[in-house]
């Protein structure tokens, strides 16, 4: 039944109820509010222009790509499109995915080299193959065939940053020896383990239709061709026209680990709040983070990931395992809030 339908529907029930020849309705007439969106802390400006495109008539999921293409753009943000930073080669290698909740479609876009807007690339998989996920030499002759320009993503900063970490690569690489995964695990110390960054936008607009988007250049220096959460739907990424949006940023192992996104939404359809819900993942995460050398002096995840949410309400949570703050935009305007967090202090 459409929205339309259902609701003449549920009118006519009331009045006939009210005649006393139907039961009452059980569940509430949906109402027209507020577009609102959800996004990690980098995002107050794409949650502004997300609502303002929802309340234009956007569809959320193209109202989300909008939003962090004014991320992907900005050479200052180095977490994610132009600028971001690159991988131990020095290449910059971008992952994105989008979510559509009317149609339940997704699409994806995984160590996409030289395009700057991989969550446009990825709108681009959803809309018109039958896939879900391109990645590498694939995915950059997709996105070529669609008229995407291809220029170098490396900044003047972000190749200056990948040097300075080469020349110390010694002591802050991502590559790990198996008998470190063990109980004798190595002092895991690596300057640049929290420098992870990333956009997520989770979308409701105001007939209660969702979308979602995750856009990143991954985590710095990583050994190329790795592919985190981010591009990766029920993950970095989720939603569900029925529930809600879910998606996360920060240490994309721990998120893939616990399919953080879909995660989240599950929770909400248990019955979570949105904030309760990101609770419990990121609980899941501490609850499943094992091997030593991911964990701190006190036995505590040596890193952070953050989970935001959104119901069909438009109610909007988030929680981390450390403090921190993430950006939400609804009929008051974007702004930023505290994540509900497992431990008080920000990460170190
Ligand atoms: N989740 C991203 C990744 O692992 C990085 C981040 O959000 O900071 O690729």
């Amino acid at each position: 039944m459409t929205d339309v339908t259902r609701r003449s529907f549920l009118a006519t029930a009331a009045a006939g109820a009210a005649a006393g020849s139907l039961p009452a309705p059980t569940f509430a007439i949906r109402r027209l509010r507020a577009p609102v969106a959800v996004a990690s802390g980098n995002g107050l400006q794409a949650v502004q222009i997300a609502v303002q495109r929802m309340g234009e008539g956007w569809r959320p999921v193209d109202a989300a790509v909008a939003g962090v293409s004014v991320v992907e753009d900005d050479p200052e943000d180095d977490s994610v499109g132009l600028g971001g930073l690159p991988n131990e080669e020095g290449v910059v290698e971008l992952d994105a995915c989008v979510m559509d909740g009317p149609s339940g479609l997704a699409g994806a876009v995984a160590a996409l080299q030289n395009i700057k807007n991989p969550a446009q690339v990825a709108l681009k998989v959803m809309r018109h193959t039958d896939h879900v996920l391109l990645v590498g030499e694939g995915a950059l002759r997709f996105a070529r065939a669609y008229g995407f320009v291809e220029q170098n993503l490396l900044t003047e900063r972000s190749r200056k940053k990948w040097l300075e970490w080469r020349e110390r690569r010694s002591a802050v690489d991502k590559w790990v020896a198996p008998d470190e995964n063990g109980e004798h695990g190595r002092e895991w110390f690596d300057q640049y383990k929290h420098k992870t960054g990333t956009i997520h936008l989770g979308a409701v607009a105001p007939n209660g239709d969702v979308g979602s988007c995750t856009t990143t250049s991954g985590l710095a220096f990583k050994i190329p061709g790795r592919v985190g959460d981010s591009p990766l739907i029920g993950c970095g990424n989720y939603c569900d026209n029925e529930v809600g949006t879910g998606g996360a940023t920060g240490r994309g192992e721990a998120c893939i680990l616990i399919n953080g996104g879909s995660f989240v939404v599950q929770q909400m359809a248990l019955g979570k709040s949105p904030t309760d819900a990101c609770l419990e993942a990121a609980k899941r995460v501490a609850r499943t983070t094992k091997v030593r050398r991911l964990l701190d002096a006190k036995g505590r995840p040596a890193f952070q990931v953050q989970f935001y949410a959104t119901d069909k309400n438009g109610r909007i949570g988030a929680a981390a395992l450390y403090a921190g703050r993430y950006a939400l935009c609804d009929e008051n305007g974007p702004r930023h809030a505290d994540f509900a967090s497992l431990y008080d202090e920000p990460v170190k």
